[in-house]
């Protein structure tokens, strides 16, 4: 998965596609869904500058406050009808939002119920390979299913393993065939130094199955259900309980002598290109001695004349990861091949395996509630043209296009009358915005029949299997390839949108053309406030403190910027950050992180400076700010926004709102904002992108 920068509450895309390597906030994430439930919720009304709850109001079920006026909190003014009606669903740790992906997760089931109680679809075409796998899995009784036989032979061949050469065949095996990430964490990604080609790239560890390295402590707890979990699958492969988990513990070992090699700084960055760097295949093959890298390579599926290079993130952790590749790490490295098998074929073996019944799903979902997630999930690829077709029109792409281009004018405005920029630096802007690429759902396409129609099985396993393996081979085909600039970002059935660095291209997806984002009938201010300031935003990406190291092609250069610009830049950067971190607090005590979070408060505050700039009458400029308010409607659960300050590099929506505005001049004039008012900032102490 390549880098993107998206839109809403989230995480950059993961530089792993691996399902071994957990990313923490992930984990965190889960954990604190579960604790949150437990705990007491709040409305997240407040916040802003001027205007603070006191501590314990947030403890509350609901904030009791007067009716907000524009000029104190203009978050509130615009949301605090629709959200005092919104109520939490069960489980859910917000409410009220516009981005509510269970709409859109709704729509896309219906098509999927829809295609699976038809029939007489043509082979090779999306509907067929959906009714199929709906079917099969359907069909598929995981709980009374003994271990599919090629699964369980395949565990009993790494067993048998009595040589490294043999490991290292079935390593790249496992990947190829049956899309297990390898031993050498070897991956296809983005060169960044090239706009977006796809190269071999060695990804670093952030973790070993579990056993996550931030949280990793002198206890080693993480380490000891790793040591657990592979003494299980050996106890099940018919090995006594005690020289299992003698292995196990190797494996725990293993995953140590990772662990320390490992450059912490690059874990959980949010830029993860800044480590990345380019090796040559001499240099790599220095590196990787008890490997041969070519036989290897080759294994995995890869034509070896396209790789003239790789990409390596933490060239110290692999060092450590050749040194455990030895004889006489042979059984826990085996140990650890059945543990990643396990993990990504958990559902299949989990009832076959009694050892393994720590796999069991605890869901209790009906069974047309898991195959609609199982087909919604897994085969997005399908449904998301089918999805295109159903919601999308030309009308729409062509109002999205005049909309991007109008942006792209006022942005254009801004950025030609920055003075503070020299002209060599400004002419670079100018050119790498002249080169955004806009991709809608007009860019995505079926796929190609030739392509689904090697998608069979005779059951859900023996499908599923085709479809890893049509995946895999599709990944490695895409080595040597240049970026695509056309390539959509993220699924068009997402409530989102991206902006790529390395192909400068802006993902808008279909999902997200919905109401109050965007409408057929709403008046233009209306939809540019809304799914106009998502675009700014994005555009603004463009030019954000991550991205503007990527020069107009969509290389990443950070000397492509003069340095006298790069200064200016930083100290803007720095009065930014304070901006955000001094004046707006969360439940009047909690700072954002400033640092964390400048990327995308940047975009948020360059989007409305350019789409403010393209409303002239206060009856227009009060459509645009009043959308604008409106997309961030939302309120969340104190756990999750305390989450969100820790982890996301998105603010909180109130501080989206209020701390943009707060900045902008145009708001003052549009609603009278006068000193003593709740959303004034005397004019020092505004900021601005542009200007
Ligand atoms: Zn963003």
């Amino acid at each position: 998965m390549q880098f993107t920068t998206d839109f809403t509450q989230g995480f950059p895309g993961s530089i792993y596609y691996d399902h071994q390597i957990m990313d923490r906030r992930d984990i965190m994430k889960r954990f604190k869904r579960m604790a949150a439930l437990l705990m007491a919720v709040s409305v997240v009304l407040s916040g802003c500058a001027g205007l603070e709850i006191p501590e314990e109001a947030a403890e509350t079920e609901a904030v009791e406050l007067p009716p907000a006026r524009a000029q104190d909190d203009f978050f509130r003014y615009i949301n605090e009808e629709a959200l005092a009606n919104a109520e939490f669903e069960y489980g859910a740790m917000a409410a009220g939002g516009s981005f509510d992906s269970k709409l859109v997760e709704n729509e896309v089931k219906d098509i999927i119920r829809e295609i699976a109680a038809g029939s007489g679809y043509e082979p090779g075409t999306e509907e067929y390979v959906i009714k199929k796998a709906y079917d099969l899995y359907s069909s598929y009784d995981f709980e009374n299913s003994e271990v599919p036989k090629e699964l369980d032979d395949l565990f009993r061949e790494i067993d048998s393993i009595s040589s490294m050469e043999e490991f290292f065949e079935m390593d790249a095996r496992l990947q190829r065939d049956y899309g297990v990430g390898n031993i050498l964490h070897l991956t296809v990604d983005t060169d960044y130094f090239s706009s977006g080609d796809k190269i071999l790239v060695f990804g670093q560890y952030s973790a070993v199955f579990d056993a996550d390295f931030e949280t990793l402590d002198e206890t080693y707890g993480p380490l000891n259900s790793l040591k657990e979990t592979g003494s299980l699958i050996l106890q099940q492969m018919g090995h006594d309980e005690k020289e299992a988990d003698e292995i196990g513990t190797k494996v725990g070992y293993i995953a140590m002598d990772i662990y320390n090699a490992t450059d912490m700084d690059q874990i959980g960055v949010a830029m993860p290109m800044e480590f990345f760097r380019q090796m040559t295949p001499a240099d790599i093959k220095a590196i990787l001695t008890n490997v041969d890298l070519d036989d290897y390579v080759k294994a995995l599926g890869v034509n070896t004349a396209k790789v003239d290079r790789y990409g390596i993130y933490d060239p110290g952790q692999l060092e450590a990861v050749n040194a455990i590749l030895t004889d006489e790490n042979l059984d826990a490295l085996k140990c650890w091949q059945m543990m990643s098998l396990a993990q990504k074929y958990r559902r299949f073996i989990a009832y076959g395996y009694e050892k393994l019944e720590n796999y069991r799903n605890i869901d209790y979902k009906s069974d047309e509630e898991l195959v609609l997630d199982e087909i919604y999930n897994t085969y997005y690829g399908l449904t998301d043209p089918i999805y295109v077709e159903k919601y999308y029109s030309e009308e729409m792409d062509e109002a999205l296009i005049t909309m991007c281009d109008d942006i792209r004018e006022g942005y254009r405005d801004l950025i030609g009358s920055a003075s503070w920029l020299s002209d060599a630096t400004r002419k670079g802007l100018l050119e790498k915005l002249d080169n955004i690429v806009y991709v809608t759902g007009a860019d995505l396409e079926r796929n190609d029949p030739e392509d689904l129609k090697v998608l069979k099985g005779n059951d859900y396993f023996e499908f599923y299997l085709s479809v890893t393996r049509h995946d895999m081979a599709d990944l490695m085909d895409d080595i040597g390839k240049p970026g695509d600039r056309k390539a959509v970002g993220m699924p068009m059935q997402m409530l989102n949108a991206c902006y790529d660095p390395s192909l400068n291209n802006i993902t808008i997806t279909v999902a997200i053309m919905i109401d109050p984002f965007f409408s057929m009938d709403n008046d233009y201010y209306t939809n540019l406030g809304g799914l106009g300031a998502v675009i700014a935003h994005e555009m603004g990406h463009a030019f954000d403190s991550d991205c503007i190291v990527f020069n107009e092609k969509g290389v990443y250069d950070p000397s492509w910027i003069a340095s006298s610009d790069m200064d200016a830049l930083v100290a803007r950067n720095e009065t930014a950050k304070a901006y955000f971190e001094n004046n707006f607090t969360v439940f009047g005590v909690y700072h954002v992180d400033g640092d964390q979070t400048l990327g995308e408060n940047y975009a948020d505050l360059g989007g409305m400076e350019c789409v403010t700039s393209l409303a002239h009458t206060q009856a227009d400029r009060e459509k645009v700010f009043t959308s604008y308010a409106r997309i961030w409607s939302e309120k969340r659960a104190d756990s999750a926004l305390m989450d969100q300050l820790e982890y996301d590099v998105h603010s909180p929506s109130i501080i989206r709102v209020n701390a943009i505005l707060s900045s902008l001049d145009v708001f003052y004039e549009t609603y009278d904002v006068k000193e003593g008012d709740g959303m004034y900032l005397a004019p020092e102490d505004r900021i601005s992108r542009w200007h």
